[in-house]
């Protein structure tokens, strides 16, 4: 038998970010659901730290500091660049990777470093993205999306945040800094972690 999975019936959801790029996506994502999404910020709640080894355990932990502090639902994500030739990193320290000033142009000079001085040929990479959607109650829902590709330097393009600039997606010859937000949007790790929590816990209102 299946498991249950909960249903969102709240139409106000806590999304647990303080990131404004993740935000704009996530809200685009929610509007055709009549949900309004309120970033953790608005309501001044603090970040937690994310002490998680996985991309999974940092998601649970942003969504339900923000469900308990909000007595509201609420969703944490957690995502991040694998690079296969890193072995996976900067995975769950992407953000970490561009330092307290957030400087992704130097995250992104950093990962080319890494994969000179690793002396990589194969450039694969994958973005990942674990939602979690946390009640209150201390109930929780796991969805997970990826999308793979290959790293192209130097950065290209002026759109989205992060390492969009040095990922062109499979099948693509486009980095997604140079695709628009809906391009990005129809095969980006966010919105297949998306499209699986709305098959299961969301409903076209
Ligand atoms: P989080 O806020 O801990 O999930 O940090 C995820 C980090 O991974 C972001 O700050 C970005 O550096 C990177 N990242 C996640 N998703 C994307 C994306 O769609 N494009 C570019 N970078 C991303």
């Amino acid at each position: 038998m299946g498991k249950i999975v909960r249903k969102l019936a709240s139409n106000r959801l806590i999304i647990a970010t303080h990131n404004p790029g993740k935000l704009l996506e996530i809200n685009a994502l929610m509007t055709p659901y009549g949900i309004a999404a309120i970033s953790a910020g608005d309501l001044g709640l603090n970040d937690p730290e994310e002490t998680g080894k996985t991309f999974a355990e940092n998601a649970a932990i942003k969504a339900h500091a923000a469900a308990k502090a909000s007595n509201l639902p609420a969703l944490g994500d957690d995502s991040g660049l694998a690079v296969d030739a890193l072995d996976g990193d900067p995975g769950i320290y992407s953000a970490r990777w561009a330092g307290a000033e957030r400087d992704f142009g130097a995250a992104m000079a950093k990962v080319e470093q890494a994969l000179q001085d690793a002396g990589a040929t194969d450039f694969s990479a994958k973005f990942v993205c674990v939602l979690c959607l946390a009640w209150p109650d201390g109930h929780e829902e796991f969805f997970a999306g990826d999308v793979h590709g290959t790293l192209s330097f130097p950065p290209r393009g002026g759109q989205g945040f992060g390492y969009d600039p040095i990922f062109v997606p499979d099948g693509y010859d486009k980095s997604f800094a140079e695709m628009d937000r809906s391009e990005k949007q129809s095969l980006s790790h966010r919105a297949r972690a998306f499209a699986a929590m709305e098959a299961a816990c969301l409903s076209a209102r």
